[in-house]
């Protein structure tokens, strides 16, 4: 069987490859997509990406195919999400409760989700039902939304500042509200363009208690009003260097929890950590591998606690996908999350 698959690199070089799709072999499960999100790692690729082109999307919702010998959890015609990155569930740390900490993972191998078919192990796998397949795709990264507001350990009523207006950013605000938080504040900074306003505008609409334009000067005044002390906890989806930013509106015993990720050099900060010491403020990195709490994940959209059409703003077929990118990269297009429709639709 053969498939059609993008690969990118910098600046916006995209490329369509042919491939041979392998049958599937013991335990393999032939997945034909059905949606592919647009995720910031993508973006990266295309804007920053140096080396050789990169398989883009990981974030699927599929339907299954064909499946090899020893297959017993999935069958022909069931709507599945794809895990990008499946813990082994034989190692140490998976055996010891830890499955967080795997280190022998298992991933897309370098096939690209914005195509038609993937080969992929059947324990990647969660068949859903009742979901569009646009919306069912949210599921890997709502999934490191919820758990980063996991690892923040909000406490009941507590007050939450998230950093970072992309999708990342909007849905962990609303998990934290889910969580229990009594004040959820988001920032995130008004490029000025499309993009930046249509952001910060689709925060209004997830019911939050402050949406916060952080280019403003003074912008911590909005959270100060309320929480004259800082906030309990800092969440950070945006660049390495917002940590700052987090810094100034943390409060006494806080925890700054981050993973938003930079490859052109936002990535340092400077910190004073006698500041750190006396105010004992954590600083706690979050790193969404391997896939923990799809399960979780698919359970908001389907209950619609984490409304979907909110999210997704631009439903594509998979061959606009370099002028999508172009849109999202040059900020020129009102888009909050881009999900692409395969080749033969
Ligand atoms: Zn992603
Ligand atoms: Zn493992």
């Amino acid at each position: 069987m053969k498939t059609i698959g993008l690969y990118g690199r910098k600046y916006l070089e995209i490329e369509e490859r042919e491939m041979e799709v392998r049958s599937p072999g013991h335990e393999e499960v032939i997945v034909r997509v059905l949606a592919c999100g647009i995720c910031g790692t993508d973006l990266n690729f295309v804007r920053q990406w140096t080396g050789p082109a990169m398989a883009l999307g990981h974030e699927l919702a599929g339907e299954v195919v064909e499946v090899g010998p020893g297959v017993r959890t999935v069958s022909v015609g069931d709507q599945v999400i794809v895990e990008d990155c499946t813990l082994c569930g034989t190692c140490a740390a998976c055996k010891g409760g830890r499955p967080d900490l795997c280190r022998t993972m298992f991933g897309l191998e370098g096939q690209s989700g914005m195509g038609q078919y993937l080969c992929l192990r059947h324990n990647s796998l969660i068949k859903y039902e009742g979901l569009e397949a646009t919306h069912a795709c949210l599921t890997e990264p709502l999934a490191v939304c919820l758990n980063a507001v996991l690892a923040a350990r909000i406490p009941f009523q507590g007050s939450v500042a998230v950093l970072g207006s992309g999708p990342l950013g909007l849905m962990t605000a609303r998990v934290a509200k889910l969580q229990g938080a009594g004040f959820v504040a988001l920032t995130g900074v008004n490029t000025r363009t499309p993009l930046g306003r249509a952001r910060l505008a689709r925060a209004e609409r997830l019911g939050l208690d402050r949406v916060i334009d952080a280019g403003e000067s003074g912008w911590e005044n909005a959270i100060r009003d309320v929480c004259p002390g800082g906030v309990d906890r800092v969440i950070v989806s945006s660049p390495p260097e917002s940590i700052n930013d987090a810094l100034k509106i943390v409060g006494y015993g806080g925890t700054i929890t981050f993973f938003g990720l930079h490859f052109g050099g936002r990535n340092t900060i400077n910190v004073d950590i006698n500041d750190l010491i006396f105010r004992k403020v954590t600083l706690q990195p979050f790193f969404a591998e391997p896939a923990i709490n799809f399960h979780g994940a698919l359970d908001l959209l389907k209950k619609g606690l984490v409304p979907a059409a909110e999210i997704v703003s631009h439903v594509r077929g998979v061959k606009e996908a370099r002028r999508t990118l172009a849109g999202i990269v040059e900020g020129a297009e009102p888009v909050i999350k881009a999900v692409l429709l395969p080749q033969d639709h």
